[in-house]
């Protein structure tokens, strides 16, 4: 695997693409996420660029749905619980036909593990547990809701680049 190769780009919901804290009203729902606009913006790069996107989150949200769809990301599984990660992330590989080593996978909690060891280029963001950490191929200098995504995406992109110029 080269991280030249990625094309798909799988990403965990809370603690990945949000900093991991849950804002819940008296019915339990969560009506609102924050999202950090540049790795909105690096995700459009990204899909500009010809790669593939899907979220995988073990919790359900409207705000996820939305910040998706805002996105383009048309790949959302929301709801998975943890021992069910591993076959959904097989079902995305096989609706893309994208081998599971030129897949980057982003978690930040033990529910991501299996996920992560199943995917070419797994990554821990700077505040994922430790486990996670000591099993990713690389783990983000920002921490998860604050550009790690990003990170991890212009990293890729530079590398493509550099392998489509080598
Ligand atoms: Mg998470």
């Amino acid at each position: 695997m080269t991280r030249a190769a990625i094309r798909f780009l799988i990403l965990d919901v809370d603690g990945v693409l949000t900093d991991g804290r849950l804002t819940l009203d008296r019915e339990g729902k969560e009506p609102c996420k924050t999202f950090h606009v540049h790795d909105g913006a690096a995700i459009q790069r990204w899909r500009a660029s010809g790669g593939t996107v899907a979220i995988l989150s073990g919790r359900r949200s409207d705000a996820v749905a939305a910040r998706a769809a805002e996105l383009g990301i048309a790949r959302v599984r929301q709801g998975v619980p943890a021992d069910e990660k591993g076959a959904v992330l097989e079902g995305l590989l096989a609706e893309t036909g994208i081998d599971a080593l030129d897949v980057c996978y982003i978690g930040d909690d033990l529910p991501d593990l299996p996920a992560m060891a199943q995917c070419g280029f797994a990554v821990a963001v700077a505040d994922a547990a430790p486990p996670v950490k000591r099993a990713a191929n690389y783990v983000t200098r920002r921490p998860g809701g604050h550009g790690a995504v990003a990170e991890v995406i212009d990293l890729l992109l530079q590398e493509s680049v550099g392998a489509r110029q080598a």
